[in-house]
């Protein structure tokens, strides 16, 4: 008698364990991609833009985030839309771009989605023009790196313009979402807060910067530089893993010298081998930069990247 219980009791017990397990299964299950029932669906094109609204939607609980491309996509710079791309488009009740023309498939997305409504982040803020002084003559036709047009729309690398994104964001989710529109203002507000250190440190490292020459090989330093007070004496844009035309390297070697460049900004995301070869040729030296597009997913890798930059400017200056 005794020993039907005790079976009845590990009986119940091992339902209950295997009950549990299919529950936490059917949880864990459902990935980030499936709709979720009433949730706010919120999608970001590209990881800068992803990292910003990580901030600004924190810990509310019912708005569900996902980025378009995957985190190691980089600058959307002929980016083709996938069909999963249309799918998780579909889902969206918001979608938060960069703007500026960096999304080249906005148009295509809204041919077939009219009604998403769309948070343009950089909306309001001062674009710098893309420099395309250095490799000027029929090479420039050539040179297909970029195809933004006339304005750089590599913002985020100017925290001040990365503030004034994340403010944009919070704007447009909380009139969309007004039941939480206090809690986005709050979220944004804490992370500008986070960010505020970054400028304060950049003022200090280029204090004594004065008038310093620098050549960048991806235009989005462009911000970087007029931020912290540098003077970008040529812009090289290169495709994937383009190597210089003699031409194009005469050029370089003209303007190094003529305004006494020493140093040249790479970007992490791309070879350095042709800036190396340059480097070698003129005696100037090569420093690498993060332009925050990529990373782990993490809500302070914006931060943790900018500060990485900062240690870079500060060992170049
Ligand atoms: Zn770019």
């Amino acid at each position: 008698m005794k020993n039907k219980y005790v079976f009845a009791g590990i009986l119940l017990a091992m339902i209950t364990a295997v009950s549990a397990a299919v529950i936490h299964f059917t949880t864990i299950t459902e990935e980030p991609h499936e709709e979720r029932e009433g949730a706010l669906e919120v999608v970001t094109s590209f990881y800068p833009m992803y990292i910003a609204a990580e901030n600004v939607i924190g810990d509310i609980t019912d708005i569900h985030l996902t980025n378009m491309t995957r985190p190691q996509t980089g600058c959307l710079h002929d980016y083709q839309l996938s069909p999963e791309d249309m799918q998780t488009l579909s889902g969206a009740d918001a979608f938060i771009i960069n703007g500026g023309g960096i999304e080249s498939f906005l148009d295509t997305v809204l041919k077939n989605y009219p009604d998403l409504p769309v948070i343009t982040a950089s909306d309001g803020i001062a674009m710098l023009e893309v420099k395309t002084f250095g490799i000027s003559g029929p090479e420039a036709d050539m040179d297909k790196g970029h195809d933004h047009g006339d304005r750089n729309p590599h913002v985020w690398m100017d925290v001040s313009k990365y503030m004034q994104e994340v403010d944009n964001i919070a704007k447009g989710l909380a009139s969309l979402d007004p039941a939480h529109a206090d809690q986005y203002r709050q979220n944004a507000d804490r992370y500008c807060e986070k960010l505020e250190p970054l400028q304060t440190e950049a003022q200090e490292i280029t204090r004594d910067a004065g008038q310093t020459n620098i050549i960048i090989f991806h235009d989005s330093f462009a911000y970087f530089a007029d931020a912290y007070g540098l003077q970008v004496a040529d812009v090289i844009e290169l495709e994937e893993d383009n190597t210089l035309s003699a031409g194009q390297l005469a050029h370089l070697m003209q303007v190094i010298q003529e305004k006494e460049v020493k140093m040249l900004f790479v970007e992490k995301q791309y070879s350095t081998k042709v800036a190396e070869a340059v480097a070698k040729e003129s005696g100037t030296r090569v420093y690498v930069l993060d332009s925050l597009v990529t990373g782990d997913g993490d809500p302070d890798s914006y931060i943790r990247g900018m500060e990485e930059n900062l240690a870079v400017l500060r060992e170049a200056l």
